[in-house]
Protein backbone atom coordinates (compact mmCIF):
# COMPACT_ATOMS: atom_id res chain seq x y z
CA UNK A 1 0.00 0.00 0.00
CA UNK A 2 1.41 3.34 -0.74
CA UNK A 3 -0.18 6.62 0.78
CA UNK A 4 -1.61 9.17 -1.16
CA UNK A 5 -2.51 12.79 -0.09
CA UNK A 6 -5.72 13.99 1.23
CA UNK A 7 -7.82 15.52 -1.45
CA UNK A 8 -7.38 18.77 -2.08
CA UNK A 9 -11.22 19.75 -1.17
CA UNK A 10 -14.35 18.81 0.72
CA UNK A 11 -17.71 17.88 0.43
CA UNK A 12 -18.87 21.09 0.75
CA UNK A 13 -18.02 22.23 -2.80
CA UNK A 14 -19.55 19.02 -4.13
CA UNK A 15 -22.95 19.81 -2.17
CA UNK A 16 -23.08 23.56 -3.50
CA UNK A 17 -22.26 22.10 -7.13
CA UNK A 18 -24.49 19.15 -6.77
CA UNK A 19 -27.67 21.74 -5.52
CA UNK A 20 -26.97 23.64 -8.75
CA UNK A 21 -27.01 20.78 -11.35
CA UNK A 22 -29.97 18.82 -9.66
CA UNK A 23 -33.30 18.85 -11.67
CA UNK A 24 -35.98 17.58 -9.03
CA UNK A 25 -36.71 20.90 -7.03
CA UNK A 26 -37.79 18.53 -3.73
CA UNK A 27 -34.37 16.57 -4.21
CA UNK A 28 -32.28 20.20 -4.00
CA UNK A 29 -34.32 21.33 -0.93
CA UNK A 30 -33.85 18.29 1.01
CA UNK A 31 -30.35 17.89 -0.18
CA UNK A 32 -29.64 21.74 0.70
CA UNK A 33 -31.27 20.95 3.95
CA UNK A 34 -28.77 18.11 4.46
CA UNK A 35 -26.18 19.61 4.30
CA UNK A 36 -25.27 20.16 7.92
CA UNK A 37 -25.37 16.76 8.93
CA UNK A 38 -23.24 15.53 5.66
CA UNK A 39 -20.53 18.16 6.87
CA UNK A 40 -20.99 17.16 10.78
CA UNK A 41 -20.43 13.28 9.00
CA UNK A 42 -17.48 14.61 7.49
CA UNK A 43 -15.71 15.85 10.61
CA UNK A 44 -16.65 12.46 12.56
CA UNK A 45 -15.04 10.59 9.56
CA UNK A 46 -11.92 12.45 9.96
CA UNK A 47 -11.61 11.74 13.93
CA UNK A 48 -12.47 8.77 13.56
CA UNK A 49 -9.99 7.58 10.77
CA UNK A 50 -7.06 9.55 12.17
CA UNK A 51 -7.64 7.62 15.23
CA UNK A 52 -7.96 4.01 13.29
CA UNK A 53 -12.03 3.61 14.30
CA UNK A 54 -13.90 4.33 10.82
CA UNK A 55 -15.39 0.34 11.85
CA UNK A 56 -17.01 1.98 14.34
CA UNK A 57 -19.24 4.43 12.07
CA UNK A 58 -22.59 2.91 12.19
CA UNK A 59 -23.69 2.26 8.86
CA UNK A 60 -27.11 3.77 8.15
CA UNK A 61 -30.25 4.06 5.57
CA UNK A 62 -30.09 7.93 5.02
CA UNK A 63 -28.39 11.36 6.24
CA UNK A 64 -30.69 13.96 6.81
CA UNK A 65 -33.26 14.04 4.58
CA UNK A 66 -31.88 11.87 1.56
CA UNK A 67 -32.36 8.85 1.55
CA UNK A 68 -29.68 6.12 1.10
CA UNK A 69 -30.78 5.23 -2.92
CA UNK A 70 -30.71 9.10 -3.73
CA UNK A 71 -26.80 9.26 -2.60
CA UNK A 72 -26.38 6.39 -4.52
CA UNK A 73 -28.22 8.23 -7.34
CA UNK A 74 -26.29 11.34 -6.51
CA UNK A 75 -23.09 9.07 -6.92
CA UNK A 76 -23.82 7.12 -10.00
CA UNK A 77 -26.22 9.10 -11.92
CA UNK A 78 -24.14 12.93 -11.44
CA UNK A 79 -20.42 12.36 -9.42
CA UNK A 80 -19.57 9.54 -11.87
CA UNK A 81 -21.21 10.19 -15.12
CA UNK A 82 -19.27 11.37 -17.89
CA UNK A 83 -19.25 14.90 -19.07
CA UNK A 84 -21.16 15.71 -16.09
CA UNK A 85 -19.61 18.73 -14.16
CA UNK A 86 -19.29 17.10 -11.03
CA UNK A 87 -17.59 13.91 -13.03
CA UNK A 88 -14.99 16.79 -14.39
CA UNK A 89 -13.96 18.66 -11.24
CA UNK A 90 -14.38 16.56 -8.72
CA UNK A 91 -14.39 12.90 -10.02
CA UNK A 92 -11.35 13.23 -12.36
CA UNK A 93 -9.79 15.17 -10.04
CA UNK A 94 -9.48 12.31 -7.63
CA UNK A 95 -9.38 9.54 -9.65
CA UNK A 96 -5.45 11.16 -10.71
CA UNK A 97 -4.13 11.69 -7.54
CA UNK A 98 -2.62 8.48 -6.91
CA UNK A 99 0.97 8.93 -7.94
CA UNK A 100 1.87 7.29 -11.63
CA UNK A 101 -2.39 6.32 -11.75
CA UNK A 102 -1.19 2.77 -9.95
CA UNK A 103 -3.71 1.88 -7.39
CA UNK A 104 -2.38 2.56 -4.29
CA UNK A 105 -3.72 -0.41 -2.57
CA UNK A 106 -2.07 -3.58 -4.64
CA UNK A 107 0.82 -1.18 -5.78
CA UNK A 108 0.33 -3.23 -9.19
CA UNK A 109 -2.74 -2.19 -11.37
CA UNK A 110 -3.82 0.70 -12.75
CA UNK A 111 -6.37 3.01 -10.86
CA UNK A 112 -9.59 2.74 -13.42
CA UNK A 113 -12.72 3.70 -10.54
CA UNK A 114 -12.67 5.53 -6.93
CA UNK A 115 -13.42 3.41 -3.96
CA UNK A 116 -15.67 3.84 -1.25
CA UNK A 117 -13.63 3.03 1.72
CA UNK A 118 -16.68 3.14 3.52
CA UNK A 119 -19.44 1.48 1.22
CA UNK A 120 -21.98 3.93 0.12
CA UNK A 121 -24.43 0.76 0.13
CA UNK A 122 -23.87 1.40 4.05
CA UNK A 123 -23.10 4.88 4.76
CA UNK A 124 -24.88 7.03 2.33
CA UNK A 125 -23.22 10.28 4.62
CA UNK A 126 -19.98 9.24 2.68
CA UNK A 127 -21.31 8.18 -1.01
CA UNK A 128 -19.76 11.56 -2.41
CA UNK A 129 -17.26 13.10 0.23
CA UNK A 130 -13.63 12.86 -0.97
CA UNK A 131 -11.81 11.57 2.05
CA UNK A 132 -13.68 8.24 1.55
CA UNK A 133 -13.51 8.45 -2.25
CA UNK A 134 -10.04 6.58 -2.93
CA UNK A 135 -8.20 6.54 -6.42
CA UNK A 136 -8.25 2.30 -7.07
CA UNK A 137 -7.69 -0.59 -9.56
CA UNK A 138 -11.42 -2.43 -10.46
CA UNK A 139 -9.75 -5.81 -8.92
CA UNK A 140 -9.05 -4.13 -5.74
CA UNK A 141 -12.45 -2.28 -5.54
CA UNK A 142 -14.43 -5.55 -6.91
CA UNK A 143 -12.73 -7.20 -3.83
CA UNK A 144 -13.67 -4.40 -0.82
CA UNK A 145 -16.87 -3.61 -2.70
CA UNK A 146 -19.39 -4.11 0.99
CA UNK A 147 -16.88 -5.22 3.43
CA UNK A 148 -17.10 -3.80 7.06
CA UNK A 149 -14.22 -4.73 8.90
CA UNK A 150 -15.95 -6.18 12.87
CA UNK A 151 -12.78 -4.80 14.61
CA UNK A 152 -10.15 -2.38 14.39
CA UNK A 153 -7.48 -4.83 13.39
CA UNK A 154 -9.63 -5.99 10.62
CA UNK A 155 -10.07 -2.41 8.82
CA UNK A 156 -7.84 -2.15 5.67
CA UNK A 157 -5.38 0.04 5.11
CA UNK A 158 -6.65 4.02 3.86
CA UNK A 159 -4.79 5.35 1.67
CA UNK A 160 -5.18 8.91 2.90
CA UNK A 161 -4.92 7.92 6.51
CA UNK A 162 -2.42 5.23 6.58
CA UNK A 163 1.45 4.65 6.78
CA UNK A 164 3.18 1.20 6.60
CA UNK A 165 6.75 2.40 5.11
CA UNK A 166 8.47 2.90 8.57
CA UNK A 167 9.17 -0.55 9.14
CA UNK A 168 9.64 -3.73 6.35
CA UNK A 169 6.29 -5.71 6.68
CA UNK A 170 5.90 -7.61 3.49
CA UNK A 171 8.79 -10.79 3.90
CA UNK A 172 10.25 -13.16 1.14
CA UNK A 173 10.77 -16.54 1.35
CA UNK A 174 12.50 -18.51 -1.45
CA UNK A 175 11.27 -21.76 -2.57
CA UNK A 176 14.20 -24.21 -3.73
CA UNK A 177 11.76 -25.64 -6.52
CA UNK A 178 12.84 -26.23 -10.16
CA UNK A 179 13.09 -23.32 -11.47
CA UNK A 180 13.04 -21.92 -8.11
CA UNK A 181 10.03 -19.64 -7.11
CA UNK A 182 8.88 -17.26 -3.74
CA UNK A 183 6.46 -16.77 -1.29
CA UNK A 184 5.32 -14.04 0.70
CA UNK A 185 4.01 -13.06 4.19
CA UNK A 186 2.65 -10.13 5.95
CA UNK A 187 4.97 -10.27 9.02
CA UNK A 188 5.14 -6.32 10.51
CA UNK A 189 7.52 -5.08 13.08
CA UNK A 190 6.74 -5.83 16.28
CA UNK A 191 6.61 -3.00 17.37
CA UNK A 192 3.81 -1.77 15.95
CA UNK A 193 0.59 -1.79 17.73
CA UNK A 194 -1.53 -4.44 17.47
CA UNK A 195 -4.12 -2.70 14.96
CA UNK A 196 -1.44 -1.72 12.82
CA UNK A 197 -0.21 -5.19 12.24
CA UNK A 198 -3.59 -6.91 12.18
CA UNK A 199 -4.59 -4.25 9.20
CA UNK A 200 -1.54 -4.91 7.18
CA UNK A 201 -2.21 -8.71 7.56
CA UNK A 202 -5.62 -8.22 6.67
CA UNK A 203 -5.15 -6.17 3.43
CA UNK A 204 -2.64 -8.48 2.22
CA UNK A 205 -5.04 -11.31 2.95
CA UNK A 206 -8.17 -10.03 1.82
CA UNK A 207 -6.50 -8.50 -1.59
CA UNK A 208 -5.06 -11.51 -2.58
CA UNK A 209 -1.40 -9.75 -2.76
CA UNK A 210 0.53 -12.93 -2.22
CA UNK A 211 -1.06 -14.72 -5.53
CA UNK A 212 -0.11 -10.97 -7.11
CA UNK A 213 3.10 -10.68 -6.27
CA UNK A 214 3.90 -14.79 -6.61
CA UNK A 215 2.88 -13.98 -10.71
CA UNK A 216 4.98 -11.05 -10.63
CA UNK A 217 8.44 -13.24 -9.25
CA UNK A 218 7.84 -15.93 -11.41
CA UNK A 219 8.21 -13.99 -14.06
CA UNK A 220 11.01 -11.82 -12.98
CA UNK A 221 12.77 -15.12 -12.18
CA UNK A 222 12.81 -16.11 -15.84
CA UNK A 223 13.30 -13.02 -16.97
CA UNK A 224 16.34 -12.79 -15.02
CA UNK A 225 17.71 -16.08 -15.47
CA UNK A 226 19.97 -15.43 -18.43
CA UNK A 227 22.12 -12.98 -16.65
CA UNK A 228 22.03 -14.83 -13.18
CA UNK A 229 23.74 -17.77 -15.08
CA UNK A 230 26.46 -15.35 -16.69
CA UNK A 231 26.90 -13.29 -13.45
CA UNK A 232 27.21 -17.06 -11.21
CA UNK A 233 30.07 -17.89 -14.67
CA UNK A 234 32.28 -15.32 -13.85
CA UNK A 235 32.06 -14.24 -10.59
CA UNK A 236 30.12 -17.32 -8.82
CA UNK A 237 27.27 -17.13 -6.54
CA UNK A 238 28.59 -14.22 -4.98
CA UNK A 239 28.19 -12.27 -8.08
CA UNK A 240 24.74 -13.39 -8.40
CA UNK A 241 24.14 -12.08 -4.65
CA UNK A 242 26.07 -8.96 -4.68
CA UNK A 243 23.70 -8.28 -8.38
CA UNK A 244 20.74 -8.90 -6.70
CA UNK A 245 21.71 -7.11 -3.41
CA UNK A 246 22.47 -4.13 -5.26
CA UNK A 247 18.64 -4.58 -7.13
CA UNK A 248 16.72 -5.07 -3.86
CA UNK A 249 18.68 -1.32 -2.74
CA UNK A 250 17.90 0.55 -6.04
CA UNK A 251 14.38 0.02 -5.78
CA UNK A 252 14.07 0.72 -1.92
CA UNK A 253 15.30 4.50 -3.10
CA UNK A 254 13.40 5.13 -6.29
CA UNK A 255 14.78 8.68 -7.84
CA UNK A 256 12.86 11.83 -7.46
CA UNK A 257 10.43 9.83 -4.90
CA UNK A 258 11.10 9.33 -0.93
CA UNK A 259 12.82 5.82 0.08
CA UNK A 260 10.40 3.06 0.62
CA UNK A 261 10.75 -0.02 2.30
CA UNK A 262 8.06 -2.73 1.25
CA UNK A 263 7.57 -3.77 -2.67
CA UNK A 264 7.55 -6.94 -3.69
CA UNK A 265 10.35 -6.54 -5.83
CA UNK A 266 12.28 -5.60 -2.62
CA UNK A 267 11.66 -8.36 -0.54
CA UNK A 268 11.61 -10.82 -3.83
CA UNK A 269 15.08 -9.45 -4.59
CA UNK A 270 16.44 -9.40 -0.89
CA UNK A 271 15.48 -12.95 -0.57
CA UNK A 272 16.90 -14.37 -4.18
CA UNK A 273 20.35 -12.36 -2.59
CA UNK A 274 20.61 -14.04 0.36
CA UNK A 275 19.24 -17.77 -1.00
CA UNK A 276 22.35 -19.96 -1.71
CA UNK A 277 20.31 -22.36 -3.74
CA UNK A 278 18.66 -19.34 -5.86
CA UNK A 279 22.46 -17.47 -6.14
CA UNK A 280 23.86 -20.96 -7.34
CA UNK A 281 20.83 -22.11 -9.70
CA UNK A 282 21.89 -22.79 -13.11
CA UNK A 283 18.74 -21.25 -15.29
CA UNK A 284 17.41 -23.09 -18.22
CA UNK A 285 17.91 -20.51 -21.32
CA UNK A 286 18.31 -21.60 -24.62
CA UNK A 287 21.46 -19.04 -25.40
CA UNK A 288 23.54 -19.69 -22.57
ZN1 LIG B 1 -5.42 -2.44 -6.76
Amino acid sequence: MRPVGLPGFAVRPVLDAAVQILKDADTVQRLWNSVPEIEAAEIAYLQRAVAEQLYLIPAAAEIGFMSLAEMKKLYNGSFVRKGSYLRATFYDALLVSAPFGICPSCYQRTVSTLDHYLPKDSHPAFAVTPVNLVPCCSDCNKIKSTIQAASADLQLLHPYFDNVEDGVWLKATVIESNPPSVNFAADPPAHWSEIKQGRVKEHFRVLGLNKLFIAHTGRLIADIGFRMNRLFASGGAVSVANHLTEEAHTRRNPAGLLPVKNSWQIAAYAALSESEFFCAYQHKTEYD
